[in-house]
C-alpha cells in the first residue's frame, strides 16, 4: 500500500483540459509526518513562549517587592537615625541635669551613644540589592542596642527624678533658664581676643542683642554686686548657694540692689554695652566654688 502508485486527477472548468499528478503512498505519510512534526513544534514553542511570560511576569513583580523592601527599608532606617538622635539629644539633657544637682560630677559636654559611630552607617541612599541583608543586620543590631540604650536611660531617668524630688531646693536656685534674648557671639573657652587678637581664655558666654534687652536671673539667688567692675563694666552678680554664682556683664544698666533676693525670671537689668565691648551683648559667667564653668551646662531651655 505504501508503494502502490496514486493517480490525482484535477479537470478544469469549461477548457477541456486535465492536469494529472502521480504520487505514492509513503508520500502521504511523508507530509502527514512533517505537518504532525511542525504542529508539535508549534506547540513547543507555544507552551515555551506562555512559560517565558509568565516568568517575565513573576520576575517584575519580584523586582517591584525588592524595591518596595528597599524603600522601606531606607525609611526605616531613616526613622531609627532619628530616633536614635532624639535619644542622644535626651540622654544630653538628662546628663545637664544630672550635673546640675550634683548627680555626676563629670563633665558632659560632648556625650556619645553607647552604640557607638560605627552602627550609624547603615543609610546610605543608595543601596544595591546585595547590600539588602547586609543592611537588614546591621538594622537588627542597631534596634537591640538602641531597646537597651532606651532602658537604660529609663533607669537613669527614674534615678534622676528621685533626685530632683529630694533637691527641690537646691533646683529652684541652680541657674536652668537663658538670661536673656540673643544669639550667641563668643562661646566658652579659648578665643581670638577681639581686643589684643591673641589667644584668650574666655570666662564665659557672649549673647548679642539689643540695647535695652531684658536680662533675667536664671534661679533664686541674692544680688551680691552691683556697679562698674572694670572691663565688665556694669555688672550684676548675683549668689545661688551652693557654692554657684552668676555675673552679667557689659549691662546698659542694673534693676537690682545689692542684697536684694530675686527669684527665677525676675528682671535684674538691661543689655548693653560698658567696659570691654565691642557692641552691645550680654556677658554671662557661672562659677561653681570659684572656677568659671561653661554656663551651656545651666541652659535647659
Ligand atoms: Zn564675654
Amino acid at each position: 500500500m505504501l508503494f502502490r502508485k496514486y493517480d490525482v486527477v484535477v479537470f478544469k472548468d469549461n477548457e477541456g483540459a486535465c492536469r494529472k499528478t502521480c504520487f505514492r503512498g509513503w508520500h502521504v505519510v511523508a507530509i502527514a509526518a512533517v505537518i504532525l512534526g511542525l504542529v508539535a513544534g508549534n506547540a513547543h514553542f507555544v507552551r515555551y513562549y506562555l512559560d517565558y511570560m509568565n516568568v517575565q511576569g513573576q520576575l517584575q513583580a519580584a523586582q517591584k517587592t525588592v524595591e518596595e523592601q528597599n524603600n522601606q527599608l531606607l525609611s526605616l532606617a531613616n526613622k531609627l537615625r532619628t530616633v536614635d538622635k532624639d535619644l542622644v539629644r535626651i540622654r544630653d539633657f538628662d546628663s545637664k541635669l544630672r550635673v546640675m544637682i550634683n548627680l555626676d560630677q563629670d563633665q558632659v559636654d560632648t556625650v556619645t551613644p553607647v552604640g557607638g559611630p560605627e552602627t550609624k552607617d547603615f543609610s546610605d541612599s543608595y543601596l544595591p540589592i546585595y547590600r539588602q541583608e547586609l543592611l537588614a543586620r546591621k538594622m537588627h543590631n542597631f534596634v537591640n542596642q538602641l531597646s537597651t540604650d532606651v532602658r537604660l536611660e529609663e533607669v537613669r531617668q527614674q534615678e534622676l527624678m528621685r533626685a530632683i524630688r529630694e533637691n527641690q531646693d537646691i533646683l529652684a536656685s541652680t541657674p536652668s533658664i537663658w538670661p536673656t534674648e540673643g544669639w550667641i557671639s563668643s562661646r566658652f573657652g579659648y578665643r581670638m581676643s577681639p581686643f589684643t587678637g591673641r589667644r584668650e581664655f574666655h570666662k564665659g558666654i557672649d549673647i548679642s542683642g539689643r540695647t535695652g534687652t531684658p536680662i533675667y536671673a536664671p534661679a533664686k539667688g541674692v544680688v551680691t554686686f552691683t556697679g562698674v567692675d572694670g572691663g565688665y563694666g556694669k555688672c550684676v552678680v548675683i549668689s545661688h548657694g551652693s557654692g554657684i554664682i552668676t555675673r552679667y556683664a557689659h549691662l546698659h544698666k542694673y534693676t537690682v540692689k545689692k542684697g536684694q533676693i530675686v527669684s527665677r525670671g525676675e528682671l535684674v537689668g538691661r543689655m548693653g554695652s560698658t567696659g570691654r565691648s565691642t557692641g552691645p551683648h550680654l556677658h554671662y559667667e557661672v562659677r561653681l566654688n570659684g572656677v568659671c564653668v561653661n554656663p551651656m551646662r545651666y541652659i535647659l531651655n
